[in-house]
């Protein structure tokens, strides 16, 4: 069957339309084996574990699958081929070395695709709105991956107490509310838990204490921890309130 011609949610063009994932292909890879057989179902998992590798709808250009896949490759290149993921050094790793503007533009990437997706399913909870997906929209489309405080988001590696690997997951991303009026959805994937705050007003002062986000020096501080002691929709503001580190 030939693509459909349509008008890509990125550039804006009209085009033929590929099959875009709203998360990337490789994060689903981690749930299966040589024989593309599942590997792993933590009963105890609260996330939904179950892979799904049909989330993909038609929504953009091959130009611009093509501008994505290379922030999609710089994400795995450093999460998996370099080793950046988290390792299980409780209660904080601190990962260096990453690419401010490639690995920024990948995240929004993920969090824009899901808001202005409309038929894949599992994403549904995720509505920026036009302000912010018009904005997003033209920062990735641009390559501009923004300032630190521009859509900053904070992660949480989580790990199998009993065999203390990292649990690869990926749920139905929440949306939360803080007690400081924030906006923010809360994503599992590559590992770790993801928690992308929309809303900017007084961000500086939240984040006060520590920089609890990816800087443009490439450092991202990730909190660790064990699966039965993390509760996905606490978990930043349980950091937040930490002591600066040194
Ligand atoms: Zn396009």
């Amino acid at each position: 069957m030939g693509q459909p011609l349509g008008i890509c949610k990125l550039c804006l063009e009209e085009k033929y339309l590929h099959r875009s994932h709203i998360l990337s292909e490789f994060l689903y890879d981690a749930f299966y084996d040589d024989q593309h057989r599942m590997v792993k179902v933590e009963l105890s998992n609260p996330y939904d574990t179950r892979p799904r590798t049909g989330l993909w709808e038609y929504m953009l250009c091959k130009a611009c699958e093509d501008l994505l896949g290379a922030y999609e490759t710089s994400f795995k290149t450093s999460w998996y081929t370099e080793g950046k993921q988290p390792k299980l050094t409780l209660p904080i790793h601190v990962i260096n070395g990453l690419k401010y503007r490639e690995f920024k533009l990948c995240m929004l990437s993920f969090l824009w695709r899901a808001s202005v997706s409309i038929e894949a399913p599992g994403f549904s909870t995720v509505q920026l709105g036009v302000h912010h997906d018009e904005r997003l929209r033209k920062m990735i489309l641009n390559g501009d991956p923004g300032e630190e405080l521009d859509y900053p988001f904070l992660c949480t590696a989580v790990f199998n107490r009993d065999d203390k690997t990292i649990v690869e997951a990926i749920s139905e991303p929440v949306p939360l509310k803080s007690k400081e009026g924030h906006r923010t959805y809360e994503f599992q994937f590559g590992g770790c838990s993801w928690v992308y705050f929309v809303s900017q007003h007084s961000l500086r002062k939240l984040f006060q204490l520590e920089k609890w986000y990816l800087t443009k020096e490439g450092t991202l501080p990730a909190i660790v921890k064990y699966l039965d002691e993390h509760q996905p929709s606490l978990a930043f503001s349980k950091a937040l309130k930490r002591r600066p580190m040194r």
